[in-house]
């Protein structure tokens, strides 16, 4: 898997650092998202995908390895 966000669009409401906070983190200062690793583990997958589909803006893109 690999993990793409746009940050452009991200509008920092953090769904998807609580779903998996391995994957995901946040900027200090606007709340919009890091990614901390654009080819997660396996065990981390089903939360990935849960925060791309929770995603308000969209902003979480998956392609398959
Ligand atoms: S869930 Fe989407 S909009 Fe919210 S912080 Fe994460 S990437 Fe940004």
């Amino acid at each position: 898997m690999k993990v793409i966000v746009d940050e452009s669009r991200c509008v920092g409401a953090g769904m998807c650092v609580r779903t998996s906070e391995q994957v995901f983190d946040q900027h200090d200062e606007d709340g919009t998202v890091v990614l901390l690793d654009d080819t997660p583990p396996a065990d981390t997958h089903d939360a990935v995908r849960k925060a791309a589909m929770l995603c308000p803006a969209a902003a979480i893109v998956l392609e398959s390895a």
